[in-house]
């Protein structure tokens, strides 16, 4: 194989602090990992707060200290955002901040480092709540994941809502969290599972969810951008159709708070689940948010420590919320790492991120189409999608095509993506997927532009 992947500037444009044009800056060699962020601030490219000068990714890069490597001798050029986003210099260090001088458990320790470690862990819930707009940070329950979120739910309302013969509406293009656990919960409660059907261009069948709520579901659950098409489905609307059908509702917001202004207010849900690792923030962090009143109804989900008032030898009573849900010692560095990356993203601004990764997925569109012959793309039109692009090159199984694109050190992801049933639908084994964050740049798209056309090339031969 010959090496023909135009060398990029990724990693090499930390030296634009400050400026406010999206125009693609000179390289500055070396550059990279510049000046540490001071707080949670945005070290680059927000500077323009209130005046809100697009974001320019160049700018930001120099925050996140992982895109200054190399992978195979090449620039990293990471492309699998939607798995897991890089991390920010603040947020890697509010981490190691935590270790380094206040490592303690929170609510117990009546000393300082305690108190500094339960006010770090309480103040990240703040910040999550401010950053979803939650009425109250008394409505955000520290999770490890939307897997466990959702799971909460269904251990919790669901075990003790759902009965026999009830539904729940789910979607055909779910992420395997927001199934695999309402199947669990259905075949234990003799209930029944729906399904939104999509249409192929990915979007969801709003005509046929209307003619399924007359099944008066218990439980409507759907996500809020597809991790596998980024689908960006209408949740106000099905959220005011499945309340006046008398259902409750779960986003699964894994895909939109890293991309969208999220407010859980305005979208009138009643259970919204996403993790922290894909927003900035630390793994085995993620957030819960409930409203007040579901989350008092609702039993504990684990026990133990913590989520207790009083415990005698043959009962107990519980914790007020949100610390009913967080039995035993929590992920505190992670939470407060979420917090940070909630800040981080709070101060670029998330109509600002929205926009750059709706640009890029238009940039990304037009130049596979032109640059890469023959090439498949899924999913809805750019402006009903999140920075997600599925796509296959006929013939070559996705997996070889990311093993090629990995030798020029561009990382996407191939396979399923946790959503089987959404490849049955299309009559697809895998895709390739392609996916940003604030962080991405149109030359990330060159590079796998780049790289596409080389493994066009190899299997072609
Ligand atoms: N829902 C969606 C839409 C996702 O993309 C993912 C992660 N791929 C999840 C849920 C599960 O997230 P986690 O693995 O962090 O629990």
């Amino acid at each position: 194989m010959t090496d023909t992947l135009p060398g990029t500037t990724v990693g090499a444009t930390a030296g634009v602090v400050g400026s406010t044009a999206t125009t693609r800056p000179a390289p500055v060699a070396g550059a990279a990992g510049a000046a540490p962020a001071a707080g949670a601030a945005p070290a680059a490219g927000a500077a323009g707060a209130a005046g809100r000068a697009p974001l320019d990714p160049y700018a930001l890069r120099s925050d996140f200290p992982i895109l200054a490597t190399q992978a195979h001798g090449r620039p990293l050029v990471y492309l699998d955002s939607a798995a897991t986003s890089q991390k920010p210099r603040v947020v890697i260090e509010a981490v190691d901040t935590f270790y380094r001088e206040y490592n303690a458990n929170v609510h117990r320790g009546i000393y300082e480092i305690g108190e500094r470690a339960t006010a770090a862990y309480e103040g990240a819930r703040a910040s999550v709540a401010r950053f979803i707009n939650a009425p109250s940070a008394r409505e955000i329950v520290f999770v490890r994941n939307a897997t466990e979120a959702i799971n909460l739910v269904a251990a919790t309302w669901g075990r003790t809502t759902i009965g026999r013969g009830d539904v729940i509406v789910l979607t055909e293009m779910e992420h395997h969290a927001n199934l695999v656990p309402w199947q669990l919960l259905v075949q234990e409660k003799d209930g029944d599972l729906e399904f939104i059907p999509i249409t192929d261009d990915g979007l969801l069948r709003l005509d046929v969810f209307e003619v399924l709520l007359r099944l008066k579901p218990k439980l409507v659950a759907f996500t809020h951008v597809s991790n596998t098409l980024g689908t960006i489905t209408p949740v106000a609307e099905i959220t005011a159709l499945a309340h006046a059908a008398g259902a409750l509702v779960l986003v699964d917001g894994a895909q939109a708070v890293p991309h969208l202004p999220v407010d859980v207010q305005a979208l009138g849900a009643d259970f919204y689940a996403f993790s922290g690792h894909k927003m900035l923030g630390p793994t085995g962090s993620g957030a819960l948010w409930a409203r007040r009143e579901l989350l008092e109804a609702m039993p504990p989900y684990m026990a133990g420590g913590e989520m207790i008032r009083e415990v005698h030898l043959r009962r107990s009573e519980w914790n007020d919320v949100p610390w009913k849900f967080e039995a035993g010692t929590p992920d505190i560095a992670a939470a407060v790492g979420l917090g940070v990356a909630a800040e981080y993203l709070i101060g670029l601004g998330m109509d600002r991120v929205a926009a750059h990764e709706r640009e890029l997925v238009v940039y990304a569109l037009e130049t596979l189409r032109r640059e890469v012959p023959g090439i498949i793309l899924y999913g809805p039109p750019a402006g009903q999608r999140g920075g997600v692009i599925p796509f296959n090159l006929p013939d070559v199984h996705p997996h070889d095509v990311a093993q090629v694109l990995d030798r020029f050190g561009v990382a996407i992801r191939a396979g399923h993506h946790c959503t089987m049933p959404l490849h049955e639908r299309l009559d697809l084994v895998a895709t390739g997927r392609a996916s940003f964050s604030v962080y991405s740049t149109r030359e990330d798209v060159d590079a796998l532009v780049a790289g596409l056309r080389e493994a066009q090339r190899i299997f072609a031969g």
